[in-house]
């Protein structure tokens, strides 16, 4: 396993920075950028370990949509089924009428989305 991916954007090469020059003498090239890579699970497949930069995700997003979509087609919406609840709680509002505001507690309600546990 290696500590460093190349950078997979297919124009990382092109973009004009120090950290891209290589080369000695005046004669330099401008090479893909090196990435850091993070083995532990929670990171592994994390987009930082394959590109360098946002702007190069986005370039190789962009040349493979096509492939990418097809990978995992979606025809149809996906539902999750909920449950929607209204809760009260205590809350409070101001009123200014006076000199000094006067803090009013009121019943205020909430809308409460609940995931259904089908399990
Ligand atoms: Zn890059």
């Amino acid at each position: 396993m290696s500590d460093y991916n190349w950078c997979h954007g297919p124009e990382c090469h092109t973009y004009t920075t120090q950290s891209r020059v290589r080369g000695s003498g005046r004669d330099k090239v401008l090479r893909t950028r090196k990435v850091k890579v993070y083995h532990d699970r929670q990171y592994q497949w994390d987009w930082t370990n394959f590109f360098c930069d946002n702007r190069c995700l986005m370039d190789y997003l962009r040349k493979h949509m096509q492939q990418i979509i097809q990978h995992e087609p979606r025809t149809k919406p996906l539902e999750l089924p909920i449950k929607v609840e209204k809760e009260k709680y205590e809350s409070y509002k101001y009123n200014w009428n006076s000199n000094e505001p006067i803090r009013i507690p009121y019943q205020a309600t909430r809308t409460v989305i609940n995931k259904v546990d089908n399990s």
